[in-house]
C-alpha cells in the first residue's frame, strides 16, 4: 500500500521547521551572503549570530538528523531526512543551522561507519558537535572523477604513511581542521581495490593549498575549492579509515547519501523559485492581462510544477528504497539505479525551473536582486559535484543493459506482425 501523509507530530517539525528557515536562515543568508561563510569558524560575527539558533534547532531533536540510529545518530531515515532537506534546500545556511551540511554529513557517515572508536572520539564528535568541519580530498586534477586514474599515493615509511600527491575542487579545505584523503597503497591491486582512505589533520606538514578557485561571481583566489599538493605528509598507521585498500567502498557508501541529500534540498530551491513564479504571474500585467493569464506563462508554470512534482516523487521513492536496504527488506544495492536517477534529474530540473522563474522576472531575473541568477549559474555545480551527470547516464544504462537478452530473430520480440501470427496460431478461430 502506497502512503504519502505524514504523521502529525512529524508534519508539526516540518511546520516548525518551514517557519524557522523561512525566519531565521534566510535571514542568515541576506546578513552573511558567500559560499563558504557558513564553514569559516573564524568568522565572529556569523558564528555570533549562528549559536542561538543552533540551540533552538537543538531543543527541538533537529540537530544532526542525517546519522540514522544505526550509526549512533538521532536520525529518522531518508524519507523523512527527504521532507526535512525540502525545506533546508530553501536556505543556503540552513543545513549549517541544522547541522546537516555537505561534505560534513558524507564524512560523518564515513567515520560512524569505519572509524574506529578513537578516530570517532577525535573526528566524529567535534564534526557532529558543530564545532569543526572537514574537508573531503578525492578528485584529482589529473584524474577528474575517475578514481582508477588517481595516483596520489601514500607509502609506508616504518610505521608511518607518506602521503605524496594533488588533489583538485576539495571544498571547504581553507576552514577544514582535517582532510579525508584518499590515496593509492597498492598499484598493483585491481583497480577498485589500490587505493586507501586517511585521517589528516589540516596541520600536518607538508599540506599545501595552492588555490583557492574562484567559481562563477567569485574573484580568483576568494572560492572554496582548494587546488592541494600533499608532499611527504606523515600520518600514522591509525590515521587510515577503514581496511587498506577499501579507500573506493569507504568513498562510495559517502556518495550515495551525498547525492541523494542534494537532490532533497533542490528540491527545495526550486520549490522556492516556483513559489516566487506563482506571484510574478499575479502581480504583473502586460497587454491588459496579469502574466499569468498568458498561455505561454501558464505553460512555463505547469511544466514547471509537472517535473518538480516528478522529481519529488523520484526524491522520496529513492529515500524509501534506501531505508528499505538498510532496514533489510531490499536487497544491497537496491537503491543505487534511484539514486543515480535523482543525480542525473536534479540539475535538469533546477536549470529549467529556475531559468523559467528567472524568465517571468524578466530583466529583475538576471540581476543580483534576488537570488535566482545566483542559483542559475550554480547548476552546473550541481551537475558535476558528487561525480558529472554524463558519468552517470552513462553507468545507469550500463547497468540497466547488463541483463538483458538480445531478440532472437530478425525483429524485435514484441514485433506486432510476428506476435499476431502467433496469437492466431494459438487461436485459429478467434
Ligand atoms: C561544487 C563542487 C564541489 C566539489 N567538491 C569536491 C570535494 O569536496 N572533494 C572532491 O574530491 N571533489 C569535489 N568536486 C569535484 C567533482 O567530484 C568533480 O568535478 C567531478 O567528479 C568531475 O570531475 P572533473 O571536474 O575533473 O570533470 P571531468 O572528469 O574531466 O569530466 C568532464 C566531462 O567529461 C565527461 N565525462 C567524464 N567522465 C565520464 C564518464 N565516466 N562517462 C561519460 N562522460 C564522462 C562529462 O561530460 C563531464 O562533464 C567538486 C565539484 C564541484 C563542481
Amino acid at each position: 500500500m502506497i502512503d504519502f501523509s505524514v504523521e502529525p507530530d512529524f508534519q508539526a517539525k516540518l511546520d516548525w521547521m518551514n517557519a524557522f528557515v523561512r525566519a531565521e536562515c534566510e535571514v542568515m543568508d541576506l546578513l552573511f551572503p558567500g559560499q563558504g561563510i557558513m564553514y569559516d569558524m573564524s568568522h565572529a560575527k556569523a558564528r555570533a549570530h549562528l549559536a542561538p539558533l543552533r540551540a533552538q534547532v537543538k531543543r527541538q531533536g533537529l540537530w544532526a538528523c542525517h546519522l540514522g540510529p544505526h550509526l549512533g545518530g538521532p536520525g529518522y531515515g531518508q524519507v523523512k531526512l527527504a521532507l526535512m532537506n525540502e525545506v533546508l534546500g530553501r536556505s543556503s545556511w540552513a543545513p549549517t543551522v541544522f547541522g546537516t551540511a555537505a561534505p560534513d554529513t558524507g564524512n560523518s557517515e564515513i567515520l560512524a561507519m569505519f572509524g574506529t572508536e578513537a578516530q570517532k572520539a577525535r573526528y566524529l564528535k567535534p564534526l557532529l558537535d558543530g564545532e569543526i568541519c572537514s574537508c573531503f580530498s578525492m578528485t584529482e586534477p589529473q584524474g577528474g572523477s575517475d578514481p582508477t586514474h588517481f595516483t596520489c599515493a601514500a607509502t609506508r615509511d616504518g610505521d608511518d604513511w607518506l602521503i605524496n600527491g594533488e588533489k583538485w575542487f576539495i571544498s571547504n579545505a581553507r576552514y577544514a581542521a582535517f582532510h579525508i584523503v584518499m590515496a593509492v597503497t597498492d598499484q598493483d591491486a585491481p583497480p577498485h581495490q589500490r587505493m586507501s582512505m586517511f585521517l589528516v589533520d589540516s596541520g600536518t606538514p607538508g599540506i599545501e593549498i595552492l588555490r583557492n578557485s574562484g567559481v562563477i561571481g567569485e574573484e580568483e583566489g576568494a572560492g572554496s575549492h582548494a587546488y592541494i599538493r600533499y608532499t611527504d605528509v606523515r600520518v600514522p598507521a591509525d590515521a587510515m579509515l577503514g581496511a587498506p585498500g577499501e579507500g573506493f567502498k569507504v568513498a562510495q557508501a559517502r556518495l550515495g547519501g551525498g547525492r541523494i541529500h542534494h537532490a532533497m534540498r533542490t528540491v527545495g530551491r526550486c520549490q522556492r523559485a516556483l513559489e516566487m513564479m506563482m506571484e510574478r504571474a499575479v502581480s504583473r500585467h502586460t497587454r491588459g492581462r496579469r502574466l499569468g493569464d498568458h498561455q505561454f506563462v501558464q505553460g512555463l508554470i505547469a511544466d514547471s510544477v509537472i517535473e518538480l512534482e516528478q522529481l519529488r516523487l523520484l526524491v522520496l521513492k529513492t529515500a524509501w528504497t534506501i531505508d528499505a536496504v538498510e532496514a533489510g527488506r531490499l536487497p544491497h544495492g537496491g537503491a543505487r539505479n534511484l539514486i543515480a536517477m535523482s543525480k542525473i534529474s536534479m540539475a535538469k530540473v533546477m536549470h529549467d525551473v529556475i531559468g523559467r522563474a528567472q524568465q517571468m522576472h524578466g530583466s529583475l531575473g538576471l540581476t543580483t536582486e534576488t537570488w535566482l541568477a545566483q542559483f542559475w549559474a550554480g547548476v552546473q555545480a550541481l551537475a558535476f559535484a558528487d561525480g558529472p551527470t554524463d558519468a552517470h547516464r552513462s553507468q545507469l544504462a550500463r547497468v540497466l543493459l547488463k541483463d538483458v537478452k538480445p531478440a532472437e530473430s530478425l525483429f524485435p520480440s514484441d514485433h506486432t506482425l510476428t506476435r499476431l501470427a502467433a496469437a492466431r496460431a494459438k487461436y485459429p478461430d478467434a
